[in-house]
């Protein structure tokens, strides 16, 4: 059976397709894989656009394990299955009293696919869904079930952001808040305005995040107003906390559940890069995409959007030991983006940008390694879970360099 991600834009054929409903079976499936001499590569919804998947070994989709295991509710910790989509973890906190801290934009996502990658929403003093993780289990090569916690650090930090390279994550345990509303409000300003008030914005709000739109079409790309955005405008979005028993609202500000708040429906009509840049160079470094695309792209035809994550310490959290700026550019799909993504990626490296794992960049294991700290200490964790290389696939030796040798930096 073929597999394809989301997007379409990757495809395999593998010698099998599997969808394990238990961890016995995850367990089962990896070991008939070792011993047939087979990769192996877990599969979340195939939201990330990039080749972290394909294989032409065993693609382990884990789309029916799911739901919750136990929900510790004093202690606000849940332990729920790998597979189980965003979209669906919501309601099922929602009846225990709990939520997420914190979303992206689209819940499609499988919570052990989105955290792989580091996945994020926006908010100063949030992190990404893999600052969330406190506990994982996690199948191995030689079919051993590890359990992670706190009284294995260095293993946690290598599981909060894995890209599928240590094992077939079965189940995690989360830090969730207590159940929330939240109010949503747009607003459109100029980039002057925007860049006068950014910090004060982001200080005040729960959630902050902006588009920019280099032309009057990406204005009206994705949203409709009246009058009409024209080109270079900025349109900024809050999110903040109100009651869980607040009374629904549609405008002028849309007050509902935080998991209804958070995600926009999406359909695959894009290609998406994303670049992490510290907090503090931020608008210094939208300015410099500004520049470019007006003189460069002045037609770009879609929005630029603009997040804030707090720093986590996982080992290869785009987020790691920096808060961060999260710009990401999309392109129409179809198109020849190849020339306007160059050049975004340029702008990017200049202000230090670590790419999202589940996006496209130009960057393999010389240029990846330069960019995070703890950059060894994953590679030691992915020798010591799969020194056979059970979990790898083309794509990621060439992000992370052949397993156990000290080559990649
Ligand atoms: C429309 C759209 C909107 C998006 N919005 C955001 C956003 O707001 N914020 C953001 O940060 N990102 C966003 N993304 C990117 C997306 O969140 C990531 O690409 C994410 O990894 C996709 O999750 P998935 O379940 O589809 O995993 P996949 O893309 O299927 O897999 C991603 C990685 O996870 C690994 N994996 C999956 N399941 C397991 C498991 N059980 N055990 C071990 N490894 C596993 C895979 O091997 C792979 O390496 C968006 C993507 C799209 C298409």
């Amino acid at each position: 059976m073929p597999w394809s991600n989301w997007y379409g834009n990757q495809t395999c054929s593998p010698a099998a397709v599997l969808r394990p409903r238990a961890e016995d079976e995850v367990v089962a499936a990896v070991e008939r894989a070792v011993r047939d001499g087979q990769v192996v590569r877990a599969a979340g919804s195939g939201h990330s656009n990039v080749a972290l998947v394909p294989t032409d070994g065993q693609v382990l989709d884990l789309r029916e394990l799911t739901g919750l295991v136990d929900v510790d509710r004093e202690a606000r910790q849940v332990r729920v299955r790998a597979g189980t989509r965003i979209h669906d973890l919501g309601p099922l906190l929602w009846e225990h009293g709990l939520s997420l801290a914190n979303q992206g934009d689209i819940d499609g996502q499988q919570i052990a696919g989105a955290i792989a990658t580091g996945t994020h929403g926006t908010g100063r003093q949030l992190g990404s869904l893999s600052s969330a993780v406190v506990g994982a289990r996690l199948v191995r090569a030689d079919g051993s079930v590890v359990s992670i916690d706190a009284s294995t650090p260095e293993w946690l930090r290598a599981a909060r952001t894995s890209l599928g390279a240590l094992g077939v994550l079965t189940e995690l345990t989360l830090q969730v808040a207590d159940a929330y509303c939240l109010a949503a409000e747009l607003e459109p300003c100029t980039f002057a305005e925007l860049a006068d008030t950014w910090r004060e914005r982001l200080a005040r709000h729960r959630h902050f995040l902006c588009y920019w739109f280099p032309s009057s079409a990406a204005a009206r790309a994705w949203f409709t107003f009246d009058p009409p955005l024209g080109d270079d405008t900025v349109l900024i979005k809050t999110m903040d906390q109100v009651p869980a028993d607040a009374e629904a609202e549609e405008t002028p500000r849309r007050i509902d559940r935080a998991y209804r708040v958070f995600a926009d429906p999406c359909e695959p009509t894009f290609h998406e890069l994303e670049f992490m840049v510290p907090l503090e160079r931020a608008v210094d470094a939208l300015g410099e995409l500004r520049t470019m695309l007006r003189s460069g792209h002045p037609e770009h035809p879609l929005p630029l959007e603009v997040r804030f994550v707090a720093a986590d310490d996982a080992y290869l959290s785009p987020f790691a030991a920096r808060a961060s700026c999260a710009i990401s550019v999309s392109g129409v799909m179809g198109a020849d983006n190849a020339a306007v993504f160059a050049d975004c990626e340029r702008v990017f490296a200049q202000f230090g940008g670590r790419p999202h794992w589940g996006k496209w960049h130009p960057y393999g294991a010389a240029d990846l390694s330069r960019r995070y700290p703890a950059w060894e200490d994953f590679r030691a964790v992915r020798a010591a879970f799969d020194p056979g290389g059970t979990f790898t696939n083309p794509y990621l030796e060439h992000l992370l360099g052949p397993i156990g040798s000290g080559a990649a930096r």
